[in-house]
């Protein structure tokens, strides 16, 4: 482990100037559970750990039926998977911040530490793309809004500027009859990087799809959006579903490497787009 500083900010405004002040090894802490391993490998140069979570606003779960769902960008992932709201109205969330590491790690790791990460594989940044989610960012200029679905920009990089930093995750509240779900794959039953996942929102009128988002990850230099063209304006159907499918085939690039194949992750693609996409209409016509 490489000697470091510990400061604890206890308010947004703090936070920002201590991480303005620590200059480019100034790191947030949140949950640790990536940074601290990062750090004690000395594969990431830190010199000043800002701790974030005795921030009220950062540890923050609001659910309101009309102004949607605010999550601090700290809170743990155990607030999140039992949080009766979610399961309910954002059940791909649910089902994504219930998969990443085991139960120790989701007793600290959090939402914005996944999105921060921006790792191609980030198991809870597609549920969030899926859902429309934008993250509230702090820094020296001020508040911003980014929308996830543009926030991560290749591996490991994101919008964020030099001394900037997550504040909370919002939500819209789901339209009626429309459903959301997530899935992963991973050879294992748990702990593992995803080889493919997929997190998917949809909006039916009768059978027909009038909304969708559809994002993919692990098969990509980035987690990404699907075109959902072939969905939206057409009645859900075999032939839908399965051409929404290729769509995300079509849009994947992965690469070959020790989790998984390309042939492997281009099915996958194709696989868990489907399967997400029924998913989330079963729970839209519940
Ligand atoms: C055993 C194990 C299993 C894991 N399994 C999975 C898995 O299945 N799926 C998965 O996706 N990930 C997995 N991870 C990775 C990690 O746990 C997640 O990415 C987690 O969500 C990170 O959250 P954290 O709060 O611990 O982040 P931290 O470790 O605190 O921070 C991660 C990075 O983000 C930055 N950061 C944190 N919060 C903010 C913020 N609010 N604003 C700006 N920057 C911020 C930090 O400076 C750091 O660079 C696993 C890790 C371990 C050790």
């Amino acid at each position: 482990m490489q000697a470091l500083k510990y400061a604890r900010a206890s308010s947004v405004d703090e936070a920002v100037q201590m991480l303005r002040d620590g200059g480019p090894n100034a790191k947030v802490l949140a949950g640790g559970t990536d940074i601290i391993v990062l750090a004690r490998e000395r594969r990431r140069k830190v010199e000043l750990f800002v701790d974030i979570k005795h921030i009220a606003e950062v540890m923050a779960l609001e659910y309101d039926a009309t102004k949607g769902l605010t999550v601090g960008s700290a809170t743990p992932l155990y607030r999140v998977y039992n949080d009766a709201n979610i399961l309910k109205h954002f059940p791909a969330l649910t089902q994504s911040a219930h998969v990443i590491g085991g139960t120790a790690i989701q007793g600290r790791a959090s939402l914005g530490g996944n999105l921060a990460n921006s790792g191609p594989a980030g198991d809870s940044i597609t549920a969030m793309m899926a859902l429309n989610g934008t993250a509230l960012i702090a820094g020296p200029g001020g508040r911003r809004e980014v929308k996830i679905d543009e926030f991560c920009t290749g591996p490991g990089q994101n919008v964020l500027q030099a001394g900037e930093f997550i504040v909370s995750l919002h939500f819209p509240h789901p339209a009626a009859h429309s459903g959301s779900a997530w899935e992963r794959f991973i050879p294992r039953n748990e702990m593992d990087i995803a080889v493919a996942n997929s997190g998917t929102y949809l909006v039916l009128d009768g059978d027909v799809v009038t909304e969708a988002r559809i994002a993919l990850g692990a098969v990509g230099p980035k987690v990404f959006m699907v075109p959902v063209d072939s969905l939206v304006g057409k009645p859900l159907t075999d032939e839908t579903i399965a051409a929404a499918g290729q769509a995300a085939k079509a849009t994947a690039t992965p690469i070959d490497d020790m989790r998984g194949s390309i042939k492997q992750r281009l099915h996958l693609s194709d696989i868990l787009t489907q399967r997400t996409i029924r998913a989330a209409a079963e729970r839209a016509r519940a």
